[in-house]
């Protein structure tokens, strides 16, 4: 994946008629991931680039900073995970759609969707949700481990 940061780097000349998905992308999830096949499997048909054009800082940080929403990725996590080391955008997923960039990331992540729960203001989906026992123990049992269930090889400070 070549990366250009807009307005301070040229165009690469070869990117011709490139097809523009433009979003935040923020969590890679699904959704995005279904846009983001669209667009290279367009660009492929049409001989194309495909492009993604992402933002950092998140535009509500500049426009309305009080309110800018908690992000769940910085940018070089998004674009790790929009390059589609994995995931595979072409194949779709089981299971948990951060397992693969997940430090807590367990067997059960693999192969079973989280469903959606919560408290009135505050829903989630994990089976590990940071901060709860469960979650304390995942992160344990990885860090002794040096990698997760997915195969993230953890480093020792950032566990
Ligand atoms: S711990 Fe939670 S967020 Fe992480 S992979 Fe498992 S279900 Fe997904």
């Amino acid at each position: 994946m070549e990366v250009i940061h807009f307005p301070d780097d040229a165009r690469p000349a070869r990117w011709a008629q490139p097809i523009l998905a433009l979003g935040n992308f923020d969590g890679v999830h699904r959704g995005h991931r279904k846009i983001l096949e669209r667009v290279r499997r367009v660009a492929g048909e049409r001989g194309a680039t495909s492009v993604v054009m992402t933002f950092d800082p998140h535009p509500p940080r500049v426009v309305r900073p009080d309110k800018a929403p908690p992000l769940l990725m910085t940018i070089d996590q998004k674009l790790e995970a929009i390059v589609g080391r994995p995931p595979d955008m072409t194949t779709e997923l089981a299971g948990c759609s951060f397992a693969a960039r997940c430090k807590y990331a367990q067997p059960k992540c693999l192969v079973e969707e989280p469903r959606l729960l919560g408290i009135p203001g505050h829903q989630w989906r994990c089976h590990f949700p940071v901060g709860s026992p469960e979650g304390d123990h995942a992160r344990q049992v990885n860090a002794a481990a040096g990698v997760t269930a997915s195969g993230l090889q953890l480093r020792e400070d950032l566990v």
